[in-house]
């Protein structure tokens, strides 16, 4: 039902001065009352024009009015009907409703502190030796993580209570802040103080976690790191992470490798590089020798006139891929050591040697002598 316009209902102008309004209501008032006017419908009338005075009698209410006229109870202003619950003040329970608005109504939803929420991600760092990398290994960890507390099943009341709506924010977890600033009415939405967000209030404290519903817990997990994983790379432990709040799916662990070093073996992704020494005996009239890999020695063939730097690969000698099928290799640069102390027997044997071959050892080096002639003589 429409209200009428209370300057409508005393018979006033807009313009009336107090003393104006304050006769009209006088006036209508006697000619309305109850106790007088027995007529049908009297009895309304009388009310409609107390309400009106009531408001136009006061002049904050009546600004008020002047700015927003009549408004609903039911749509906010949380006054009972009149303007008594105190416009502007705390009372103003509809902006709410506009901030919900203005934010596309999800943000209550989203920020409402009782909704289960996931828990953390857990970042664990695992030092794995060379070879627990190549070949993976069955792992078990300790972390300590939060997790619901199993006293109060995450309530943080002591068990046989409840935690009760936060007096505060009613439970929201968040407080409207008004403030008038120049470009007119600002609100905003805080973290209630009083209960850090959560909406609740307990009053008796659960003893395990102290009324925060959270304790950490150092939890034994079982892994399977797989064969292959490398320096620096991450593996997704889905669940293990911190417990999940209000009920909600716990977080994920993310378990990141860092590998040692070896002395010998050095990897580059799935591949694996080794120096090994020969003697210049050995490079110069071949020799079948055995190399170490991760898998175990092999055996790998010299042939004759190998150069220091030449490399040999061993086929899937290397590490497994990490996903599918393959192995890598191991590549084998050898180096040909020059022998620094050498008694006189095999100084002269060395010396016939020389004497044998002149500078020219073979062919290969043929070139390579002319062409260092040439420059001595500048040609
Ligand atoms: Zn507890
Ligand atoms: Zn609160």
């Amino acid at each position: 039902m429409a209200k009428r316009d209370y300057y409508e209902v005393l018979g006033v102008s807009k313009g009336a001065s107090a003393d104006e309004i304050k006769k009209a209501y006088r006036k209508l008032s006697k000619q309305y009352h109850p106790d007088i006017n027995k007529e049908a419908g009297a009895d309304e009338k009388f009310k409609e024009i107390s309400e009106a005075y009531e408001v136009l009698s006061d002049a904050s209410k009546r600004a008020q009015y002047d700015q927003y006229g009549h408004v609903d109870p039911n749509q906010g202003f949380g006054g009972g009907g009149s303007y008594g619950g105190g416009f502007g003040g705390q009372g103003f329970g509809g902006f709410e409703d506009i901030f919900d608005t203005f934010f596309g109504g999800g943000g209550s939803a989203r920020q409402d502190p009782s909704a289960p929420r996931q828990g953390s991600d857990m970042q664990y760092t695992m030092r794995l030796k060379f070879k627990e990398a190549i070949f993976g290994k069955d792992a078990e960890i300790e972390i300590p993580r939060e997790e619901s507390c199993d006293t109060c099943h995450g309530s943080g009341a002591k068990p046989g209570t409840h935690p009760e709506k936060c007096s505060h924010c009613g439970g929201k977890g968040s407080i409207n802040v008004e403030q008038n600033t120049p470009f007119g009415r600002i609100v905003n939405k805080r973290t209630c103080q009083y209960c850090n967000g959560t909406g609740k209030e307990i009053k008796e404290k659960c003893d395990t976690c102290h009324g925060s519903g959270r304790i950490t817990k150092t939890k034994k997990i079982k892994l399977k790191v797989p064969a292959g994983v490398d320096d620096g790379q991450q593996m997704r432990v889905a669940g293990e992470g911190e417990g999940g709040i209000n009920g909600g799916p716990n977080g994920d662990l993310y378990v990141v490798f860092v590998v040692s070093r070896d002395d010998f073996f050095e990897r580059e992704g799935n591949d694996i590089y080794v120096e090994v020494p020969l003697t210049f005996v050995q490079a110069t009239l071949g020799d079948e020798i055995d190399v170490p890999t991760v898998h175990g020695k092999v055996r790998l063939k010299i042939p004759a006139g190998t150069q220091t730097g030449t490399t040999f690969r061993l086929r899937n000698k290397g590490v497994p891929h990490l996903r599918g099928n393959g192995t890598g290799d191991q590549h084998v640069i050898v180096k040909v050591i020059v022998p620094k102390k050498l008694d006189d027997k095999q100084k002269d044997i060395l010396r016939e040697f020389a004497a044998t071959t002149g500078d020219r050892v073979d062919e290969n080096t043929e070139g390579f002598f002319d062409k260092m002639k040439k420059a001595f003589k500048g040609e």
